[in-house]
């Protein structure tokens, strides 16, 4: 038996919070994350889900409060709802506070009555246009109609939704003061995002990237933004708008450094842990996981593990090289 102990890195943050990409495939292509023709990790490497079940619980035993499934699109992956029944479980004892997910809408439709059920509150859902041809630009292969459906389902079942829209230069940013009437007229948070180098895409990402800096005083000029202490567990910084009563969150990751409170690794679907988002460096848990039926190599690797968390990330768009500071791909890590 494992003592409860909790994770603490060197420079002393609590981890608290695990992120679970439980496969890097999707059914869209949204052109800042993917190219169109993706290569993915091999599916001989992919852990199973009772795999995946039993390194989410090691994380719990040892601290993990909030877990969050993600992707790739976390309900393309074949019986997820099996995953998120089995840790559901952890919300009944009361070891884990929040099981959360965020996804693309697409199968919203089909299992938001079920995620409502086995005691999920909320969802992140990833919306960059209201706009159904726009929308099939940036997503590349995805349908408006059925993420809006996806969108109505969640609400009936009770679920929160936070919007969350990349931040495009030239895509969106003339739409976002619309996008966030219509998302607090519909009792949702939004929050926005910069667009992260990460992993070869088909397009220029210095064309793309608006510095959220730039949107917030644009903004400003249509809608009364106070700061709020809110906090979600994540890195966003709240603001609350006046004329619309709701929250609007800023991730900024290139434009403001967000690492010195950071409370969460990050955990793929081959059983890689990553330490954090921006840096190649990474743990194979896989191993260790495979290596013996008890939990000791396991948690010994996560304590190594958590030993070379690093102070912050390097995200940098570098307009000489124009190649991405991280190599791989969002969709591996999820966010
Ligand atoms: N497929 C799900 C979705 O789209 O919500 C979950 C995975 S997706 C990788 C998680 C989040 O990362 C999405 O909100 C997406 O917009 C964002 N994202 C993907 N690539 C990004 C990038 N290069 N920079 C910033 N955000 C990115
Ligand atoms: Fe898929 Fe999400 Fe990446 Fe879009 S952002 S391609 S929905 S993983």
């Amino acid at each position: 038996m494992i003592p409860a102990s909790s994770m603490i890195d060197p420079f002393g943050r609590e981890i608290t919070y695990l992120r679970v990409s439980v496969t890097d495939r999707c059914d869209f292509r949204c052109v800042y994350c993917m190219a169109e023709d993706m290569t993915f990790l091999p599916k001989k490497d992919l852990l199973s889900l009772e795999e995946l079940e039993r390194l989410c619980s090691v994380f719990i035993n040892r601290g993990v409060r909030r877990l969050r499934l993600t992707g790739g699109e976390p309900l393309v992956r074949k019986n997820i709802m099996h995953l998120v029944r089995q840790l559901s479980g952890h919300l009944k004892t009361g070891a884990l506070e929040e099981l959360t997910l965020t996804t693309n809408g697409s199968q919203l439709e089909r299992f938001a009555g079920e995620l409502a059920d086995c005691g999920v509150r909320r969802v992140n859902l990833s919306l960059d246009t209201l706009d159904s041809e726009k929308f099939q630009a940036i997503t590349r292969w995805g349908v408006f109609d059925k993420v809006k459906r996806g969108m109505d389902a969640a609400q009936e079942a009770g679920l929160k939704i936070k919007i969350n829209t990349v931040a495009l230069k030239g895509f969106n940013d003339q739409e976002i003061p619309e996008m966030l009437r219509w998302a607090h007229g519909r009792g949702m948070d939004m929050t926005v995002i910069e667009t992260m180098p990460m992993g070869e895409i088909d397009a220029d990402r210095t064309d793309q990237y608006l510095p959220l800096s730039q949107l917030r005083a644009q903004l400003e000029q249509q809608f009364t933004l106070t700061d709020i202490p809110y906090k979600t567990g994540g890195p966003a910084r709240y603001v609350e708008v006046a004329e619309t009563g709701g929250r609007l969150g800023f991730i900024t990751p290139l434009t403001h450094n967000f690492c010195e409170s950071c409370n969460r690794v990050r955990l793929t679907c081959t059983g890689t842990l990553y330490m954090c988002l921006g840096q190649e460096d990474a743990a194979d848990l896989r191993e260790p996981l495979r290596a013996s039926e008890g939990n000791e190599l396991l948690s010994h690797a996560i304590d190594e593990a958590i030993g070379r968390k690093p102070k912050g990330h390097d995200f940098v768009i570098d307009r000489k090289t124009r190649r991405p500071a991280v190599s791989r791909h969002m969709s591996v890590t999820g966010g």
